[in-house]
């Protein structure tokens, strides 16, 4: 379990209503009891626990039970505490944006006049995510006996909210964060006729087995690859804001046993380069490397560009690759591991390979002399395989190799796009590696694929 949020810097402000401050405090602290439990047991200085005689109430805590309370709970603790104090009761309403809707004329149906529309729109820089509400949304408004607005809370995202509150007579807007806390949930399944079918069957949200397919997508092709029986089970965090579930986080571990062969990846943040990824339990990136350049080359003919002249077609048209002028026959090597999705003749380029690596990249290599000749479709190759020879066929000027690199299907620069980098845990930090990633790998084992899709059914 891990808390990325905490938000419990007790404020000590100068209180009006020290009755009223404390009873809030209190009612809160029942409320939040669990929470506070949960962020002092990461608390870096446990001596400053938040009690009831240390910590000065906040006006965070009516923010926060301001969200937690239905709209009737929240209007009687108000009452109380107006009671408490000797205070006309003041009124909670609450307001779902309508589609069409904008700030203004949700505050003229709850019968505010446009200056407390401005009053609220100055109240802070964080006031102006009001400007951008979507229909459904949830504004609660509290106001005195005589109408004026005391606080306003609104949903920013699952994580955030803002609350503008009166202090001192003047209308202060603020952004708070909620305790959100990831807890390990895990999943299994064994395929029967594809992946997403076995997700499907074992109730696994499609993007929990999108990111599954896209980890151990540089070693397992899962169109081509996977046979019946093939299995995998994994550990991933789900995000629960006081106490509920908001959604799927990361995959902390995964196995995937394909065709016999077991492929298992850790989440883990490189402490060098703060870099969260996936790697083996050996320490090795399930990223695989990339060449800058896939031949040796005596000189770039031509550069990646949207608009350049073709010599031969005698028009302007964009390359959307590089060329590497080579004596004809020198060897063009892999960019990285992959997958050969492609060989053969492809108009001007001539013969032409293209290498699939992991789900995202793909490699062309064109003006072809020959192919290696184990080359085909399918074909498994390794990062700086011999693929082919460099040539002059299809529409090509002298021998070179016309290089193309795509992300998701889109063309980059390939001397200047960002290769994923696919460096192992440096040796310094593997001990503290492996300390981190045994009890995952551990609670990986432990589960037992038959209980655990069965477990998935009946949830
Ligand atoms: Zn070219």
């Amino acid at each position: 379990m891990a808390l990325i949020n905490q938000d419990f810097r007790p404020q000590v402000k100068r209180s009006r209503h020290p009755m009223l401050r404390w009873a809030v405090f209190a009612t809160a602290s029942i409320v939040l009891g669990v929470v506070i439990a949960k962020t002092s047991s990461n608390s870096q200085t446990p001596d400053s626990l938040p009690s009831f005689k240390q910590v000065q109430p906040s006006q965070d805590e009516m923010a926060r039970l301001s969200f937690e309370l239905t709209l009737p709970e929240l209007q009687a603790k108000q009452e109380i505490l107006d009671d408490l104090n000797q205070e006309p009761v003041k009124q909670w309403k609450e307001f779902t944006v309508k589609s069409g809707d904008s700030l203004s004329k949700l505050f003229n149906r709850a019968g505010f006049k446009p200056l407390q529309l401005d009053e609220v729109m100055k109240s802070g820089a964080v006031a102006k995510k009001l400007t951008r509400i979507f229909p459904k949304d949830v504004v609660r408004i509290l106001t005195d006996d005589q109408g004026v607005l005391q606080a306003l809370r609104y949903e920013i995202d699952p994580e955030t909210y803002l609350l503008v509150q009166r202090e001192q007579g003047e209308l202060v807007a603020k952004e708070y964060k909620h305790n959100i806390e990831a807890r390990v949930a895990h999943a299994e399944g064994t395929i029967d006729t594809s992946l997403f079918a076995a997700a499907n069957e074992s109730g696994i949200p499609e993007k929990l087995i999108m990111e599954l397919a896209g980890i151990f997508g540089w070693d397992i092709d899962f169109a081509l690859d996977i046979r019946k029986d093939d299995s995998f089970k994994l550990l991933y965090e789900e995000m629960y804001r006081n106490g509920e579930k908001i959604k799927n986080g990361d995959i902390l571990a995964a196995e995937f046993v394909n065709d016999g062969e077991v492929f298992r990846a850790v989440r883990y943040t490189n402490p060098e380069t703060k870099r969260t990824e996936y790697y083996t339990p050996e320490g090795k990136s399930m990223r695989k490397e990339f060449l800058r350049t896939p031949v040796n080359f005596t000189r770039i003919s031509s550069r990646f560009t949207t608009k350049r002249y073709h010599p031969i077609l005698q028009r302007f048209r964009s390359h959307k690759g590089v060329d590497y002028a080579a004596k004809r026959g020198t060897p063009i090597r892999a960019a990285g591991d992959g997958k050969v999705i492609f060989k053969g003749k492809k108009g001007g380029y001539g013969r032409t390979l293209i290498v699939q690596h992991g789900s995202k990249y793909t490699t062309l290599y064109a003006h072809l002399n020959s192919y290696n000749k184990k080359m085909r479709v399918g074909k498994r190759v390794k990062q700086g395989q011999t693929v082919a020879y460099v040539g002059s066929s299809g529409l090509a000027t002298g021998p070179h190799l016309h290089y193309e690199f795509r992300v998701n299907g889109v063309h980059r620069n390939p001397q200047t796009v960002k290769l994923p980098s696919s460096r192992p845990v440096p040796k310094k930090h593997l001990a503290a590696f492996e300390q981190t990633i045994s009890p995952v790998l551990a609670q990986l084992d432990l589960l037992s694929r038959d209980t655990q899709v069965a477990l998935a059914k009946t949830e």
